[in-house]
Parts: C-alpha cells; sequence; structure tokens
C-alpha cells in the first residue's frame, strides 16, 4: 500500500533542477548532486537544509 507522495523541486544554483518523489528521495538526490557537481559545499549540507530549499510540487 502506497501512501501518497509529495513531490519536491529543487532548483540548485547551478541551473539544475532536482526532483523527488518524497523527502528522502529529494535529500538523497540533492546530495548525490552536491557530490558529483558540487563536492565541497556537499559537507555543509544537512538534511534540513535540503528540505528547507526544496519546494513542494502539487501531484
Ligand atoms: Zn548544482
Amino acid at each position: 500500500m502506497a501512501e501518497p507522495q509529495v513531490g519536491y523541486v529543487l532548483d540548485c544554483p547551478c541551473g539544475s533542477r532536482l526532483t523527488g518523489d518524497g523527502e528522502d528521495d529529494i535529500v538523497e538526490t540533492a546530495f548525490a548532486h552536491l557530490r558529483e557537481k558540487h563536492p565541497d559545499m556537499a559537507d555543509h549540507y544537512e538534511r534540513a537544509d535540503i528540505l528547507a530549499m526544496a519546494i513542494r510540487s502539487p501531484g
């Protein structure tokens, strides 16, 4: 049984649009992006920071 999931969108300052199907997914996606594209920034962010920047997208 799947609970309704909230989609998230996070526009990275570098221009990449990251999307996730839920909190865990957007956090995972964002950290993967940070480690790949902005390794010097990855250590400065925590889950709460990612979720603070992410925007809930309806649907
Ligand atoms: Zn980026």
